[in-house]
């Protein structure tokens, strides 16, 4: 068939979702598809803000620790994420930076499977998971390695040595899905533990953690879950497994009685030893206002539109910009991709700059793909059909071949 505008438009008044749209604070004229690199600000986020610094902070001071609940903060956020990711109550904290916590989860994986020395990982993943475990691994000494793999190889690597198999469910470049249940189950009969990074997960599709039966697992807010620039990840670590190691960063936030001062270290109980120092409360307080919006959307809805959203804006791009060279990168079959569309194309710089410049906001990974975010709970089905026109305007009228468009910036 061939898409037109009113089919689009169609689509957003059948939208379960749409209601959404409304409380989030969107650029007028812009189609903002990078959700799942910084995810667009919650309305209520500056209310938030303003009633922290000035009231809790400003006014109430130290006394906030109690009176706002501020120490609870971690846990309390932790629960709502929670229930996002198939997790139980008092599973999983907000905190740290997701790679400090897959420092924590790596470390404490190995530790429940002290005979083997291997970390076994996908070379391609976000790299800052392989520098983590290299880090980690190089403070264990020389018995401890990586093994590196892509997912053709991923079963038939998954042997005897292998302690942990440490893997993202949705790949930050091509947006293509892990089987959690499938995977975690294979590694567990050969022995090895699994952490799932959920960064690309959750809020982007339902996660079942404890129905996959995971170890343990760790993401972040700032993207899918719309928590604000560097706001604290997660860690989750099932109940199973609590009490039964320690985690290397063992500062006094996850001592068992913080305010006893005690001289040595003794690790808290359950979840709360994974939480090491005073925690960013501005940062998780305006967090927990994107993670609430999601908590009240329905995750079968979300997977719905956000399968619909992609497969429309590629169908639409090959309808479209079918001549123009674009390799689509991300999977075609639905269930095989998460909320995102990969394109390659050798010109992929200059291209997404002139989008940018154009209202049409994705992203630049190295060396050619172009990334679009979809985020079900503010792009709307007519978002695809403007952003598309846009895209095809631009390569009509070789308008990416101007000179500025050359320029590269810092963060991509
Ligand atoms: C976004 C992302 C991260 C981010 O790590 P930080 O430590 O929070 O900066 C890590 N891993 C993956 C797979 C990601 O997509």
């Amino acid at each position: 068939m061939t898409y037109t505008k009113a089919f689009f438009e169609q689509l957003d008044k059948q939208d379960p979702l749409a209601s959404f749209q409304a409380k989030f604070a969107l650029n007028a004229g812009e189609i903002y598809l990078d959700g799942n690199s910084l995810g667009a600000r919650p309305k209520a986020a500056l209310a938030r803000a303003q009633q922290v610094v000035e009231q809790e902070w400003g006014q109430d001071l130290i006394r906030s620790w109690n009176k706002h609940q501020w120490f609870e903060l971690p846990y309390r956020i932790g629960n709502k994420i929670a229930s996002l990711i198939g997790a139980q109550d008092g599973e999983v904290v907000c905190t740290d930076a997701t790679g400090l916590n897959l420092y924590k989860a790596v470390s404490t994986a190995l530790q429940l499977n002290p005979s083997r020395k291997v970390v076994l990982m996908e070379g391609s993943n976000f790299p800052t998971n392989n520098y983590m475990v290299q880090g980690l691994l190089s403070q264990l000494g020389d018995d401890y390695q990586v093994r590196f793999v892509e997912e053709a190889q991923l079963l038939e690597q998954i042997d005897e040595q292998v302690a942990v198999v440490c893997l993202t469910q949705v790949h930050y470049k091509t947006g293509r899905v892990l089987d959690m249940q499938a995977i975690t189950e294979y590694a567990q009969q050969k022995g090895c533990l699994v952490v799932w990074d959920l960064c690309h997960s959750a809020g982007a599709l339902p996660v079942d953690l404890n129905g996959a039966n995971a170890d343990l697992a760790v993401g972040c807010t700032y993207k899918y879950l719309n928590g604000g620039p560097g706001s604290p990840a997660f860690i989750f670590v099932a109940k199973r497994h609590h009490n039964r190691a320690q985690q290397p960063l063992s500062g006094w936030w996850g001592h068992s009685a913080p305010f006893d001062f005690k001289r040595d270290y003794q690790p808290g109980f359950g979840i709360s030893q994974m939480l090491s120092g005073t925690q960013a409360i501005l940062s998780l307080t305006v967090a927990e206002v994107g993670i609430d919006l999601m908590c009240a959307a329905d995750m079968q809805a979300l997977r719905k539109k956000s399968q619909a959203l992609t497969r429309y804006f590629i169908e639409l791009l090959d309808q479209e910009c079918g001549q123009y060279g674009f390799e689509l990168v991300s999977p075609r079959d639905d269930e095989k991709r998460g909320s995102q569309v990969a394109l390659s194309h050798a010109q992929g710089y200059p291209i997404m700059q002139a989008l940018i410049d154009a209202g049409v906001i994705g992203d630049f990974r190295a060396p050619d793909i172009l990334r679009f975010g979809f985020a079900p709970l503010y792009n709307s089905y007519v978002d695809i059909w403007e952003a598309v026109q846009r895209f095809k305007s631009i390569m009509d009228n070789e308008h990416w071949r101007e000179a500025q468009f050359n320029q590269r910036h810092a963060v991509t």
